[in-house]
């Protein structure tokens, strides 16, 4: 492959697909200024243009990971606790609050281009991230917002606002979105940046945050990204329904994501449908936090994805929530979990102000291409069977996104990953030694 740069490419001779409605075809894909032009077999090349001889590779488009915590990167090998938590609440305090407590704004920034490498290699080409740092929260957003530039990734960023570290770092919560916002957001950032107002979860804010947060997203006219009913905790320290409460403070808004849902009933999901939410599943997190199945079977259409801060490995979230649905006996059909792949991309096409997910004239692109597994030929028919049963990251070759090749043969082309592993190791024992003081 030539090098890499922003431009028109022919990508020849590749077998194509898109997730729901389900297609899959074979043929060229033309690229002019990221955005496909033409879609067909034989296309003649341009004097303009590169070709790229794929020949018989699969595209797929960009992954959207829909709920993600980039702060968690650098988790693994971080102190355990003492004692096993006993409860999710435990979990937070123990584990994950420890965590986010020990970031400074160098590990907030190194977090965030670890996780972007990390979702870039597993084909997400977008991140909806929820961020904490409570002893770096001034500036946070434009750290992370930088790290995702560099890596190429476009990114829905907010942060995790909570009262539980009183009102001064509540406030500086807000004011992070503040300064993130006077960036380009939306189409005029070029579909690579937008806000969401973040909010933890019920049972860490009080009324009048809540209030503040809804406030916020009303007047930067987009959508809260809050934890919802995750575990039994929502409802039982705030006494109330969780999805009630964000209704009775103005804080169930159109564009919002409403992480987990593992708690909500039929009638809080219908609710969250009617004020244009979208609900956000994790089922890997679901099971390693203990906190219940979700009532999958009765999800919405606007659910989308996630994988709360484990990677960004979305194919891999589908499966383990194939396989458990599957064990859950909840009745549905391969292709009903590719409506969440699309959703994910058509969710972030609302709020980037792109069309992502289409394999068609003027869809973004963000493209995958796979090394093809032999075996039986890909079709529309069996193409959801083949995702959950035939693909996997390591298949995963060449990313582009937006025009721009920011993998290629498994190599990140933004950034040098020796001396990003070098940093990475440093910050992360420095992470480490903190929350071992902090326990
Ligand atoms: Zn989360």
């Amino acid at each position: 492959m030539s090098e890499t740069h922003s431009g028109n490419w022919l990508l020849c001779d590749v077998t194509y697909m898109q997730w729901d409605p389900p297609l899959v075809g074979q043929g060229d894909i033309r690229i002019r200024d990221g955005v496909i032009v033409e879609v067909g077999e034989g296309l003649k090349p341009a004097s303009d243009e590169t070709v790229e001889e794929l020949r018989g590779h699969w595209v797929m488009p960009g992954l959207v990971c829909g709920h993600t915590h980039l702060y968690s990167a650098l988790s693994c090998g971080m102190p355990m606790p003492t004692s096993a938590p006993i409860s999710f609440g435990d979990m937070l305090d123990k584990v994950w609050w420890r965590l986010d407590r020990a970031l400074d704004r160098e590990a907030v920034q190194i977090s965030a281009s670890v996780g972007a490498v990390s979702a870039l290699r597993v084909g997400v080409t977008t991140l909806i991230d929820h961020h904490a740092s409570p002893n770096a929260i001034d500036e946070s957003l434009l750290v992370i917002d930088d790290g995702l530039e560099q890596v190429g990734l476009r990114r829905i960023l907010c942060y995790e606002v909570t009262d539980r570290g009183g009102d001064s770092r509540r406030n500086a919560g807000l004011r992070a979105h503040e300064q993130l916002l006077s960036r380009p957001v939306g189409k005029n950032s070029g579909g690579k940046r937008a806000v969401l107002i973040g909010a933890h979860a019920n049972f860490t804010l009080s009324d009048e945050t809540l209030r503040r947060c809804a406030d916020l997203a009303r007047d930067a006219g987009v959508g809260l990204h809050i934890h919802v009913a995750e575990a039994i905790d929502d409802t039982i320290l705030t006494k109330e329904n969780p999805v009630l409460r964000l209704e009775r403070l103005g804080a169930l808004r159109p564009g919002s994501i409403l992480a987990h849902c593992v708690h909500s009933s039929a009638d809080d999901l219908q609710r969250i449908v009617d004020a244009g939410a979208w609900i956000a599943h994790q089922p890997r997190s679901n099971m390693n936090n203990s906190v219940g199945y979700a009532p999958v079977h009765q999800f919405p259409k606007n659910t989308i994805l996630g994988t709360d801060g484990i990677g960004a490995d979305v194919l891999t979230e589908i499966q383990t929530g194939w396989f458990q649905g599957q064990e859950n006996k909840i009745g549905w059909g391969p292709q009903r979990w590719l409506q969440m792949l699309q959703q994910g991309t058509h969710f972030a096409s609302l709020q980037l102000g792109q069309n992502l997910g289409q394999m068609a004239v003027g869809g973004a692109a963000d493209l995958v291409v796979l090394d093809p597994p032999p075996g039986p030929p890909l079709t529309a028919d069996n193409l959801a069977a083949a995702v959950i049963f035939r693909l996997s990251p390591h298949q995963i070759r060449h990313v582009m996104i937006d025009g721009v090749w920011r993998l290629r043969d498994q190599t990140v082309t933004g950034l040098s990953m020796s001396s990003l592993d070098e940093h990475a190791q440093e910050v992360s024992q420095a992470v480490w030694s903190r929350m071992d003081a902090l326990s």
